[in-house]
């Protein structure tokens, strides 16, 4: 399969080397030149797979000839260890829980995927692979999780100081030897803009066999697929055709693979996206004025982002025709206050608890069915647990902040020890640690 760069179409690459750069060499993202499509046949039989085989089919379609049929079956049954649940809730709504993996955040499927690909493309290398990643929060954490322990591989996680929640921070930087955890005196958009700078210099690209593994990597995108073609099969089991996605949405990758799964062939009505207030998106589609403002803090700090990097591909998913996105991708953006309210009401209305950035999806798919109702199911895709974010509610949600514990086996996590690197929002200083 060939990759294209979204900043020069001329330009041709392969799956491992778009997978193994993250980013093109023009700083473009990498984007197949043609989308795999599944067969009719393949659409009919959906709901008799499981998760397992529907990531086993896809992954064929994309790297069936770089890999064996053993090795992806291996692959997706090391990464995904752990449940899928679709909860339905009252009111036509479905909560698809996607944090049941280590990290409890859904970016355990893609981190979990792609370390797991890389290291298996890179084998027969001498050379570490270093990989340079930049998180909001819960990126950080489970590229941790994904690459601890994993011969060969370095990787150098940079984090905006102060603004990741304890345990967001601890689960950076309490893990292997290999994990090197950097707390940048900045906003998530400057350690991006770090990360981004160093892809493209020509020192460290001479010097380093480096890699990203942000959301911004074909191989984190890809597995973020499945869920959606696994949730369309269970549904379509029940006599459902026509589904509709809510997405919790920051950096924009997780709706930009909902859209690929559409573009690979899944008939999904409609991706909703929901923002906090940092809400470029929404204002982008409402009034096509595309512009960023400084970045705020929220209670959903995993998107708390204003420049979102993946959304080059959606824009060049749809060949920059904003009439024919905006048929199928929606964006409403709500404050803090909002969401805590829907936390509550949740709660007290259907004993269900919902994370910040769940809620703020859960919101934008009420906006939507008040736009446009119709017979649809709707989907709120749940990227947390909502224990994660117990220390960032105020005291006077106090019943729902009760509700909002972890995992039993997560307790005393607080007394492990961190370790961490402190440096200025500083490309030198970046540089000389990478280059040490
Ligand atoms: C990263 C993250 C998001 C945002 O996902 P994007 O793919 O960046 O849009 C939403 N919720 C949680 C909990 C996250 O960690």
């Amino acid at each position: 399969m060939e990759f294209y760069s979204t900043k020069n179409k001329e330009l041709s690459f392969f799956f491992k080397e778009a997978v193994l750069s993250g980013l093109a060499p023009d700083g473009g993202l990498f984007m197949p030149r043609q989308i795999p499509q599944f067969d009719s046949l393949f659409l009919r039989q959906l709901p008799q797979f499981s998760f397992h085989d529907i990531a086993c089919e896809v992954s064929k379609l994309w790297f069936g000839d770089v890999l064996t049929e053993q090795q992806i079956k291996t692959l997706v049954q090391d990464a995904f260890n752990f449940p899928v649940p679709l909860i339905l809730q009252e009111k036509g709504v479905a909560f698809l829980e996607l944090f049941h993996g280590p990290t409890l955040a859904f970016k355990d499927f893609g981190a979990r995927f792609m370390a797991r690909l890389m290291s298996l493309l890179t084998q027969n290398n001498t050379q570490k692979l270093h990989i340079l990643v930049a998180t909001s929060g819960d990126t950080g954490g489970a590229v941790a999780d994904g690459f601890a322990n994993v011969p060969g591989i370095v990787v150098t996680i940079l984090y905006p100081k102060g603004k990741v929640s304890p345990f967001q921070e601890y689960q950076i930087a309490n893990k292997a030897e290999n994990i090197r955890a950097v707390s940048v005196e900045g906003s998530f958009d400057d350690c991006q803009d770090l990360v981004k700078k160093a892809f493209v210099d020509p020192e460290i690209r001479e010097n380093l066999f480096i890699t990203s593994a942000n959301s911004i990597n074909i191989a984190r995108l890809l597995p973020q697929s499945f869920y959606y073609i696994y949730t369309y099969a269970q549904l379509m089991g029940q006599g459902i055709r026509d589904v509709s996605f809510a997405i919790p949405s920051g950096n924009f990758g997780n709706l930009g693979a909902g859209l690929l799964a559409k573009k690979m062939g899944l008939p999904i009505h409609s991706l909703v996206a929901g923002t906090n207030i940092n809400d470029t998106i929404p204002r982008f589609l409402n009034t096509q004025a595309w512009k960023v403002n400084p970045t705020q803090s929220t209670l959903s700090n995993a998107m708390d982002v204003s420049n979102p990097s993946n959304w080059e591909r959606i824009w060049s998913l749809f060949e920059e025709d904003l009439a024919e996105l905006k048929n199928t991708v929606y964006a409403y953006s709500f404050t803090d206050e909002q969401t805590l309210e829907a936390m509550e009401e949740m709660r007290l209305e259907q004993n269900y608890i919902m994370c910040p950035h769940t809620s703020v999806a859960y919101l934008a798919a009420q906006k939507f069915r008040q736009n446009q109702p119709g017979p649809y199911a709707q989907i709120v895709v749940s990227t947390a647990h909502p224990g994660k974010f117990k220390d960032s509610i105020p005291d006077s949600y106090s019943d729902l902040k009760k509700r909002m514990s972890l995992p039993s086996h997560y307790e005393g996590w607080e007394n492990s020890e961190i370790k961490f690197v402190s440096i200025p929002n500083s490309y030198d200083d970046l540089k000389s640690f990478m280059l040490k």
